[in-house]
Parts: structure tokens; C-alpha cells; sequence
């Protein structure tokens, strides 16, 4: 039988540095203190679109530098904020989001992975979600806390 009653390892919450950050933040943290988990936060800088085609000769790498600082700065600030949060158990990637998820969560043996859900609809449904996303073929269980606000 699969041991779905034993408690979680190692939580991995995932987040995209906004202030909607703050909710996901605290559901993991609570979980990993309630299952005497250790916690890990990452989030993944996503290479920037080639928007601008082959005519226009641009230099994006000074772009995505930008990108990356910019994102530092707010791990920074989110890791004054938690005594949860570390330099040592705070991660910032490149790449996809899903991807780099699900390869932190498989090297780390994450068994929990936490993100934001704000549960869209129409549009957005189709277009898909970080969530949607990160839940197929997650290596482990996926919490996907909710972010609707009450007027949704
Ligand atoms: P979204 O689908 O972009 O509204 O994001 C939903 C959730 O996915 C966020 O609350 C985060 O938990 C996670 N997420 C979104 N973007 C990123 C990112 N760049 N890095 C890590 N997690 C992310």
C-alpha cells in the first residue's frame, strides 16, 4: 500500500516574486513546519521571447541580466521578510517554469511541490496555467493553493 499517510520530506514551493507570492509562501511553510519538513522556494526566470525577429539587431543577454537582478532583488526581500527563507534554500533558474520545477523536485527529492491557483476560466483556461502546468507529470504531489479573490 502507498505510504500517502506519512508526512512530507521536503516542500518545494514555487513562486512568480509578485505580492500574490505571500499566501503560497505561508501555506508551505506552515505544511513543512507541521510535517517537520525542510523547505525549499525557487523561481525561474523564463528566457525572453524573441519578439523582435532577426531584422532587429538586439543584444537580449543585457536584457535578461536585467531580468535576473530584478528577480534577486525580490528574493532578497522576500527572504528578509520569512525566517523560513535562506540564501541556502532559495533557488533562482532559467528556463521554463514547469520544467525546472519538476527538475529541482526530482534532484532534490522534493515529495511536495506548492504554487498559486487562481482557478481561471474562459480564456485563460485555454491558454493554460503555470499550475495546469507544473501538475502534469509532476514527479510527486502537487498543492496548488487558491488565489481567487472573493469576487471571482
Ligand atoms: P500563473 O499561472 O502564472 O498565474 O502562476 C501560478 C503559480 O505558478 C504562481 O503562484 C507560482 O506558484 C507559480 N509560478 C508562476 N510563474 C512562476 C515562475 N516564473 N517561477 C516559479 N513559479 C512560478
Amino acid at each position: 500500500m502507498p505510504s500517502t499517510l506519512t508526512s512530507y520530506k521536503h516542500i518545494l514551493v514555487a513562486v512568480d516574486l509578485t505580492e500574490e507570492c505571500d499566501p503560497v509562501i505561508y501555506r508551505a511553510s506552515a505544511s513543512a513546519e507541521a510535517n517537520g519538513a525542510k523547505l525549499s522556494l525557487i523561481h525561474i526566470v523564463e528566457p525572453m521571447a524573441m519578439a523582435f525577429g532577426g531584422d532587429v539587431p538586439m543584444d537580449l543577454s543585457q536584457l535578461q541580466q536585467q531580468q535576473f537582478d530584478q528577480a534577486n532583488e525580490r528574493l532578497e526581500r522576500l527572504i528578509d521578510k520569512y525566517s523560513q527563507l535562506t540564501t541556502a534554500n532559495c533557488h533562482l533558474k532559467f528556463g521554463q517554469p514547469r520544467q525546472e520545477i519538476h527538475a529541482f523536485a526530482i534532484k532534490e527529492k522534493c515529495d511536495l511541490i506548492v504554487v498559486g491557483s487562481h482557478g481561471r476560466h474562459g480564456l485563460a483556461l485555454l491558454l493554460g496555467s503555470t499550475a495546469n502546468d507544473v501538475l502534469h507529470g509532476a514527479p510527486c504531489d502537487v498543492l496548488a493553493v487558491s488565489l481567487k479573490k472573493s469576487d471571482d
